[in-house]
């Protein structure tokens, strides 16, 4: 239940591609963001110009990938799809740049892990639609300048803060994704399941939903693993019952926190009497990275009201110790 794509099997990607919505009609949640999107399209397309560069950042699987593929599709264009630690020489890049159609996609995945000699290449690909090959090598070596198609790069990141400030200049559209909340979330459960023809109660969709860390991709997944429970262990469909049995069996918390979310609370809480304590002592206490907790864990936990985030470090809310099941003198307890 991980809401990272570079831990999917081949088999969960195709599932996720088929529950892709395609269109901005089936894109459910975002409305400012695909209002606007809708609006920029549509001129672009009055304009036969090519759409402004964008930026798309938020966690993983609140729909950038496929916000980038729902663009493509309305404005009529192609889309060639990369990711920062793939591209890591600038000839790959000159590559894809040069096979691009006017108009056409390219959509950069973790954005903020290119290497500094590509993204200084992809400088004067985004400003002027050219770039600068070398022909050949040693004492015959000459650069030239080549033109490319008028072309919209779609860059993706969970870690805005990592971007360096010329490549985030280089962006005329910039759109932070938000959290889902139940509702929506709902709402694609029910969609999901209808594509995938299983049978759902909207109140077991409920219970999914608000048990899925305000997230798509992880929405999906339990969703499918539910359907597997349905079909093993009851009639095949999903009612709430069957709903409680198989998030509880996947050890999803009553709220939807990861394994994860959890581990930094209870650190909080256990080893740092409640905090405050500094993001960097956090990280290292939990075994993860920063930036990722920064980004990927800690705005759902704030806006859950799990965590605080104070001058002087982050803190752990009543909340906090009501979930974990610690009295606030730090002995187990209900
Ligand atoms: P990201 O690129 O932000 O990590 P993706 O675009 O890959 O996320 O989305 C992950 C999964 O969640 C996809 O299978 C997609 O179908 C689903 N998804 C994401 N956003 C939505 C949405 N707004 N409505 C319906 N499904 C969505």
């Amino acid at each position: 239940l991980d809401a990272d794509p570079g831990n999917l099997s081949n088999a969960e990607k195709e599932i996720e591609r088929v529950l892709r919505p395609a269109v901005f009609d089936d894109f459910t949640g975002q409305q400012k963001v695909i209002d606007n999107f809708q609006v920029f399209v549509q001129a672009a397309r009055l304009r036969g110009e090519a759409l402004d560069h964008i930026l798309l950042h938020g966690p993983p699987g609140l729909g950038k990938t496929t916000l980038a593929h729902i663009i493509a599709n309305e404005m009529g264009a192609g889309i060639k799809v990369t990711s920062g630690p793939v591209l890591d020489k600038p000839g790959d890049l000159a590559g894809l740049l040069t096979n691009l159609e006017t108009n056409d996609i390219l959509f950069i995945d973790e954005i903020h892990r290119l290497s500094p000699v590509v993204e200084e290449y992809l400088y004067t690909a985004m400003e002027d639609y050219k770039i600068d090959i070398m022909l050949e090598t040693g004492p015959n070596a000459r650069s030239v300048q080549i033109s490319l198609n008028p072309f919209t790069l779609i860059g993706a990141t969970t870690r805005s803060g990592m971007l360096t400030a010329p490549l985030r200049a280089r962006f005329g559209i910039n759109a932070r994704l938000e959290y889902y909340d139940a509702k929506l979330l709902t709402t694609i459960v029910l969609r999901s399941a209808g594509i995938l023809k299983t049978v759902i109660t909207e109140e077991a969709a409920y219970e999914i939903a608000r048990r899925s860390r305000g997230t798509p991709r992880i929405v999906n997944a339990l969703l499918r693993r539910t359907r597997d429970f349905a079909q093993i262990k009851g009639t095949g469909q999903i009612d709430t019952a069957i709903a409680k049995y198989a998030l509880e069996a996947l050890n999803v918390d009553e709220h939807g926190l990861d394994e994860m979310d959890n581990k930094i609370l209870s650190t909080i809480v256990q080893k740092f009497s409640g905090g405050p304590v500094g993001l960097k002592t956090i990280a290292t206490a939990v075994g993860e990275d920063e930036g990722t907790i920064e980004e990927v864990y800690e705005p759902f936990l704030i806006q859950e009201g799990y965590l605080k985030r104070t001058p002087r470090g982050r803190e752990a809310t009543p909340m906090t110790y009501t979930h974990l099941g610690i009295k606030r003198d730090g002995r187990t307890g209900n």
